[in-house]
């Protein structure tokens, strides 16, 4: 079967027009080029990349004499994503960009991602290298390489992971050396390094994590480099190549359509990007996008498993029905029901999120004053929800897909396993989603003294006051404000029992926390769809606005409960897993 890529004119147009607004803000875009751009994004993902997934997964890309080449079929998707401009949406004109909203920019993300997740993350390390230069590049770094990366003729990565420094950067030991003309030679090993090679471009800019000799130990002496596959003269032109290779790929569980390269650098030449030993810092800022663009691939996923499970189950005829004992379509069973309806509860509750915290970096850009630290604010608290749920959500909706096509799901020759091995990577990298928890607990709740927490507080009950005009919404509105209140309850005793000095007592609850917030902020998202609906019922028809309330009743009623007694379970503060002694586990 082939697998299937939800079409955006439906769903995420309801959410941008409807839930957001997007067409009567300052920060958003009119409607006719909204629906024009999703109907473009959709046409690409189903004609140019959707073809390459297969070859992505095998034979996937391959390490032969020393360099990595992709998929044949890459080479023209490569192309028509360049061509068509998508990879800088969101960039300023004058570097080749348009200048679009990031809302815009999420969702076309969703059919190109959920369409080869592997193949997309390319383009995400262009673009995001591409920031980094925009943001700490000099003028003469941002005339050498912005313009043709953010046109795709150059793509980009991100040199971090070392053997010794995956989750802790701070312990790398990759060096540089300043030159007399005032450029480095770098040294050292970097590995899982994702697109560190390939033929799709002539040239790669690499980004990389080093230590200048001399330079304090941890992450205070940590400084960020441009290094360059190919040597870039003065007029723009290709030079030689650089002491940078690579020395093999990973043979990996999924997405083998992204090559995983170790890269070593022996007196490779680079510049400095930025200010030195503030290389932490500068990739710190650029974390938030990073990491929610993970978010934005473990949602994508979701939604392609959830379209192509929910069409084989309407074809799939096995079984008889309970109600008239003829052989059905295994749609009409009801526990194949509710898993399509968990399914779609947790894809639709995570294509709001993601556009809704979309829409929030668009609003922050032109706000001022006291609205922008107040946007902010929320951003930074939702941006480890987002690439924590979505990523264990989308992994969960990725399994019950295989679980909705029986043996079939289990098998090569149908789509649904190929996507719960790749998505499987999104819970660990850009930070695994232990650390997003830790980080959400501990920087972004108790690090503001709760401001941020009372923020979000303070919007969901914007929207509880509006879903109580609703007689139908009443009930759910009221369970989302009890959960609210038990979430309070939950982080008061987590942090007191952080200011009494016990830290591993506290944060060994940091992500169950973190899936209750979660689960929350979903109900809160699909009551502002809800309400959104229902205001708009004339225009979007009875079947779209019933499919909404049931399906926000639906999270509501079964998945919220789960989060109020984890929330009730972290007041008992249970410490076994510090208790325990090593040598029992
Ligand atoms: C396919 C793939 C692509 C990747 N792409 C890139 C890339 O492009 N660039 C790049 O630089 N890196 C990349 N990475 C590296 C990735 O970001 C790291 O694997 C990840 O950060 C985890 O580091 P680690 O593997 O060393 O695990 P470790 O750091 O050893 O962590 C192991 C476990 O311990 C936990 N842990 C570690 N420290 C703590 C702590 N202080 N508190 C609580 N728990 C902790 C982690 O949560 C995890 O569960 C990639 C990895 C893979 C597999």
């Amino acid at each position: 079967m082939t697998q299937k890529i939800t079409d955006p004119r439906k769903d995420t147009l309801f959410v941008l027009l409807h839930q957001l607004g997007i067409q009567s803000h300052e920060a958003g875009l009119d409607e006719e080029t909204t629906k024009m751009l999703l109907e473009e994004a959709y046409k690409l993902a189903v004609g140019a990349i959707l073809p390459t997934n297969k070859d992505g997964d095998s034979p996937g890309c391959i390490f032969i004499n020393g360099q990595v080449k992709v998929p044949e079929s890459y080479h023209p998707a490569w192309a028509a994503l360049c061509e068509g401009g998508w990879l800088a949406m969101v960039d300023r004109e004058i570097n080749g960009g348009q200048e679009l909203p990031i809302c815009l920019d999420t969702a076309v993300k969703e059919p190109i991602i959920g369409a080869n997740l592997g193949f997309s993350i390319q383009s995400g390390l262009t673009h995001g290298a591409a920031g980094l230069i925009e943001e700490f590049g000099s003028a003469e770094q941002k005339i050498l390489f912005l313009k043709n990366m953010l046109t795709g003729k150059w793509a980009g990565t991100m040199l971090l992971t070392e053997s010794g420094a995956g989750t802790d950067v701070g312990a790398l030991t990759t060096k540089a050396i300043l030159q007399e003309d005032g450029s480095y030679l770098i040294t050292g090993e970097k590995i899982f390094i994702s697109g560190g090679d390939h033929d799709l471009t002539p040239n790669i800019i690499h980004p990389v994590l080093a230590r200048i000799e001399g330079a304090p130990a941890g992450t205070k002496g940590i400084s960020l480099f441009l290094v360059p596959k190919i040597l870039v003269n003065n007029d723009g032109g290709l030079g030689e190549a650089n002491n940078i290779t690579c020395s093999g790929i990973e043979h990996k569980m999924g997405i083998h359509g992204s090559p995983t390269c170790t890269m070593v650098m022996d007196d490779a030449r680079g510049s400095l990007l930025g200010v030195e030993n503030k290389g932490m810092s500068h990739m710190f800022q650029m974390m938030n996008e990073a990491r929610f663009l993970v978010g934005t691939q473990g949602f994508a996923m979701a939604s392609t498993a959830y379209a192509t499970a929910l069409a084989y189950a309407k074809e799939r005829i096995q079984g008889a029905s309970l109600t008239t004992g003829k052989q059905v379509a295994i749609i009409n069973h009801p526990d194949v029901r509710r898993m399509l309806m968990w399914m779609k509860s947790h894809v639709d509750g995570m294509r709001s999120l993601v556009l809704y915290t979309g829409f929030l970096f668009d609003q922050a850009k032109i706000a001022e004053d006291e609205e922008k630290i107040k946007l902010q604010g929320l951003i930074d608290l939702l941006i480890p929800i987002v690439k924590a749920y979505c990523t264990g959500k989308g992994t969960e909706v990725c399994d019950k897909a295989v679980q909705v096509l029986g043996g079939y799901g289990y098998c090569k020759e149908y789509p649904v396993e190929q996507m719960l091995r790749d998505v499987r990577i999104t819970p660990t990298y850009e930070g695994t989603n232990g650390i997003q928890a830790m980080d959400l607990l501990h920087r972004k709740i108790f690090g503001t003294k709760l401001a941020t927490l009372g923020t979000l507080l303070d919007e969901i009950t914007k929207t509880t006051d509006q879903a109580k005009k609703f007689e139908e919404l009443i009930p759910a509105a009221g369970f989302i404000l009890e959960s609210t209140a038990k979430l309070m309850g939950s982080t008061k005793a987590l942090g007191e029992t952080a200011m009494k000095g016990n830290l591993p007592r506290a944060f060994c609850h940091a992500t169950p926390y973190l899936e209750a917030a979660g689960d929350i902020v979903m109900s809160w998202m699909h009551l502002q769809r809800a309400v959104a609906a229902l205001t708009a019922k004339d225009e979007l028809g009875d079947k779209q606005v019933e499919g909404i309330v049931l399906t926000a009743q639906f999270f509501i009623n079964t998945v919220l409960p789960q989060a109020d007694k984890t929330l009730v379970t972290i007041l008992e503060m249970d410490d076994s897993a510090i208790q325990i002694n090593e040598d029992s586990l």
